[in-house]
C-alpha cells in the first residue's frame, strides 16, 4: 500500500530502529514509547488489522513467536502484547502490529 507508513517502514523508505528482521516480518522501536520497553511488530506484507491477519494462520504463529521472544529478551519482570484494533481499540496505524510493552508496571484494566 503506497500510503501505509509501515509499509513504508517495511520497504526501508523510513528510517526506523529495527530490532528484529525476517523475510517476512520486521520488528522496530516505537516513536513514542509508553514503556522503557516498547518494540513494534508488523509483517512485511499489508493487512489492515489482527482480524484480516489471523486468517493466515502460520504467519500469525510466526508473530506471536517473535513478539514472545522479545518479550522474554528485553522485559525481566513481565510484558504485555497488545493489538489495538478499530477505532474503540485505539488503532491509529491501519497495518495490522502488535506491540512489545515492558520494563514497567503496567495497568490493569487499560484505560
Ligand atoms: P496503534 O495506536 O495503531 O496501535 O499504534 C501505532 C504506533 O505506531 C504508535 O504507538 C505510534 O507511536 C507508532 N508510530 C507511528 N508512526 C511511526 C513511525 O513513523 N515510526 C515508528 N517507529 N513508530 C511509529
Ligand atoms: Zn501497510
Amino acid at each position: 500500500m503506497s500510503e501505509c507508513i509501515f509499509c513504508k517502514i517495511a520497504a526501508g523508505e523510513i528510517p526506523a530502529n529495527v530490532v528484529y528482521q525476517s523475510d517476512e516480518m520486521i520488528a522496530f522501536l516505537d516513536i513514542a514509547p509508553v514503556a522503557p520497553v516498547h518494540i513494534v511488530v508488523i509483517p512485511k506484507k499489508h493487512f489492515a488489522n489482527v482480524s484480516e491477519l489471523s486468517v493466515e494462520s502460520d504467519l500469525s504463529a510466526k508473530m506471536l513467536k517473535v513478539m514472545a521472544e522479545l518479550g522474554d529478551q528485553n522485559c525481566q519482570t513481565g510484558y504485555r502484547l497488545v493489538f489495538n484494533t478499530g477505532d474503540d481499540g485505539g488503532q491509529t496505524v491501519f497495518h495490522v502490529h502488535g506491540h512489545v510493552l515492558g520494563q514497567r508496571a503496567l495497568q490493569w484494566p487499560p484505560g
